[in-house]
């Protein structure tokens, strides 16, 4: 049966009024997370006080609920966990290929990547001297960068600025031809569009939960690993979780089996129970059908702006397969014109230093919804209504 989006867009609270173009940068609420916490905190935390640990499974929800990723992101069961932000886990999963790779002393990266995960690569580099460094090219360099001297590569599937999408299978190949491991940051993929991590031979995978999977601010990331290296991997951040036997208080750590070592401390168990609730709605979701319901709301998008507003510019790819989930314009009043649509009731956002970003996601989105954004930005446009001292100053998150 395909997806039916109307009924899992019935599933979300969204404020009346509102056009949620945003939902890259942080989902909305889930009608079922609000409760899911609620019985959490109620019933277990309030009932059950520390025995929720083993009688309401919290100890084990950082694998249950990676399980439920893995589907999401073509893992092998029994490979993903979650805890942590994503910049702990680039660490992570840096750390360790640096650990698999030892006579390679380069982590090359593109330069459109997410800042942190540069600064994390730029912070291990540091600590670890010796001569590692982090080696950037402009994203289309990417594939014929990748040489014997690379120890991994680190890239964003799609650009969180241009919706920009890599090749994943060409560069894993790539990578393993030339001895070098491939890290996978699924911040802007993980439910804005089909992975195939298996498939596709990657060695490591990492992503955050509160943009597309509607965790909630401060959801936990998931780090994965290829089950080829999922005994031999030497965690860099060795937490007592990751520990073989937490309980058993041993001075000397000695990892747990497999994934399990990917845990540093205490689960959030709170955000967790939110994500699960999120994740309900995902059990109904078949990822192919997601994909083209976004491709036509994408299309639907860049269509309608382009045929009313000439002074925006499209710097999202328009091939389908070279580009994510959103679709990104730029202007040199960016900024404003994002406050006045924002004003309108259309959320987007912006990225410096000129970019308008949208993101579509058909769990919540639709084609009225897409009208009803392009029509508020052309009127914006055709009005130069932007042009406001109200729309000018810059808030501390944009
Ligand atoms: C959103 C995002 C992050 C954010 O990292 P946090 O540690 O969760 O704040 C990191 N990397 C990329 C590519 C992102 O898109």
């Amino acid at each position: 049966m395909p997806t039916d989006f109307a009924a899992t867009k019935a599933q979300f609270l969204l404020p009346q009024g509102v056009t949620y173009l945003d939902g890259n940068s942080l989902g909305p609420l889930p009608r079922a997370a609000a409760a899911r916490v609620a019985q959490t905190i109620t019933a277990e935390w309030g009932e059950m006080l520390i025995g929720g640990w083993t009688k309401a499974g919290w100890m084990d929800q950082p694998s249950r609920v990676g399980d439920r990723i893995a589907r999401l992101i073509g893992a092998e069961p029994g490979h993903v966990v979650m805890g942590d932000t994503l910049s702990i886990k680039v660490y992570q999963a840096l750390a360790s290929c640096l650990d698999l790779n030892p006579t390679r002393k380069t982590i090359l990266s593109d330069t459109g990547n997410f800042p942190s995960d540069l600064y994390m690569a730029q912070g291990l580099c540091q600590t670890l001297g010796q001569g590692y460094t982090l080696k950037t090219v402009a994203p289309e360099d990417v594939l014929d960068a990748i040489d014997d001297t690379t120890a991994v590569t680190l890239i964003t599937e799609v650009d969180y600025r241009t919706g920009r999408k890599h090749d994943m299978a060409a560069i894993t190949a790539r990578a393993h031809a030339h001895g070098a491991l491939t890290i996978w940051d699924l911040a802007h993929s993980a439910g804005a569009l089909p992975v195939d991590l298996a498939g596709t031979g990657a060695d490591f995978a990492v992503g955050c939960t509160y943009k597309y999977l509607n965790s909630g601010p401060g959801g936990p990331a998931f780090i994965y690993v290829s089950p080829k290296h999922a005994q031999k991997v030497r965690p860099a951040l060795s937490g007592w979780l990751g520990h073989d036997a937490p309980f058993a208080f041993d001075p000397d750590y000695r990892p747990g089996a497999g994934i399990e070592r990917m845990r540093v401390g205490t689960p959030p168990v709170l955000q967790l129970a939110a994500l699960d609730a999120a994740l309900d709605i995902w059990d109904q979701v078949d990822l192919n059908d997601l994909r083209l319901a976004s491709l036509a709301l994408t299309d639907q998008f860049i269509a309608q702006v382009e045929a009313t507003c000439p002074t925006l510019t499209l710097v999202t790819p328009r091939p389908h397969a070279q580009r994510g989930s959103q679709v990104s314009f730029s202007h040199p009043q960016g900024y404003a014109i994002m406050q006045a649509l924002i004003a309108h009731r259309v959320i987007g956002d912006f990225r410096a230093p000129d970019i308008l970003r949208f993101g579509f996601t058909p769990l919540f989105t639709d084609a009225a919804d897409v009208t009803r954004a392009a029509e508020t930005l052309s009127r914006i446009m055709a009005e130069s209504s932007w042009d406001r001292p109200e729309y000018q100053t810059r808030a501390k998150v944009t």
